[in-house]
């Protein structure tokens, strides 16, 4: 993938910034629109949107969702959409390009201020607190390369020790260019401390789910009871038809961190930082 087909960013000059004035620096970029809580035609586990019946009326689930990644995953909050020329583009530079390290404090900023109004929101949706706080490896340890989301986790020091890592272990690399559609067994493989217990599992973005899918089944295959994966970005595609329709609402749709994808009262959020504080 050629880096010059994304947007560059303008490190804002800045001293101290606090981690709200990074999430208002990513409003104003308008890249990040929000995923709101039922989005109407949108599959009830990955959130995109899905083909419609011979009625007109949408499928509440998608197909990959209805034949595999339920099976492995028991539920999914994205915070935003994403798109080619939005929040991928920031995802892609954070990961790929060097000298944007600093965008990892907006997007650390980003998981902390969502987690502190809609952690509740997840335990209430997904049936109680989470035990484990867990990263998606992006490199297999053969390659020796650095893992991205540990990374951007410590620029918040209250996220970096909600987090744990080493629950998962990346075995091989994904193939080049590889779109997963699919479950793919070998792929993760999880430490037997995750059995019986609760997980949160970020990643940076679900576009296939492929890859959140394989590394939700490691964790069950080593008996976690429940995988709920959050992301920053729900790829939407502008070439599948389905999913142009939301595509094209998103220039009047911003950053809004009222409501998430399963959004409603819940646990006080003071009482899940006491347990981990
Ligand atoms: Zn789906
Ligand atoms: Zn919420």
């Amino acid at each position: 993938m050629e880096a010059a087909v994304y947007q560059t960013f303008v490190r804002p000059k800045h001293a101290g910034w606090k981690t709200t004035d990074w999430v208002t620096w990513l409003t104003e970029q308008h890249i990040a629109p929000s995923v709101m809580a039922n989005e109407e035609g949108t599959c009830a586990l990955c959130r995109a949107p899905t083909p419609t019946d011979a009625h007109g009326v949408h499928y509440t689930r998608c197909f990959n969702c209805q034949k595999q990644y339920a099976s492995v995953l028991d539920g999914f909050v994205p915070i935003c959409y994403s798109v080619h020329d939005g929040l991928e583009g920031m995802l892609w530079r954070v990961k790929n390009s060097p000298g944007y390290e600093w965008l990892r404090a907006p997007l650390a900023s980003l998981l902390w201020h969502f987690l502190e109004r809609h952690l509740s929101c997840m335990e209430r949706a997904y049936g109680g607190p989470f035990d484990v706080f867990t990263t998606v490896p992006s490199h297999s340890e053969t390659r020796g390369g650095r893992n991205h989301l540990p990374l951007l986790l410590q620029s918040v020091t209250a996220l970096n020790d909600l987090w744990t890592e080493g629950a998962l272990t990346k075995k091989h690399s994904n193939k080049a260019g590889e779109r997963r559609r699919k479950i793919s067994t070998d792929l993760f493989s999880a430490s037997e401390d995750v059995a019986g217990k609760r997980i949160l599992l970020l990643d940076d973005t679900f576009t296939s789910g492929g890859t959140l899918a394989s590394a939700a089944y490691a964790l069950k295959q080593a008996q976690a009871s429940t995988v709920v994966a959050l992301a920053f970005g729900r790829q939407l595609h502008s070439d599948w038809d389905e999913h142009r329709y939301l595509i094209e609402q998103l220039p009047d749709r911003s950053l809004d961190l009222q409501e998430c994808a399963v959004h409603g009262a819940g646990l006080p959020w003071s009482w899940i930082s006491n347990r981990h504080g």
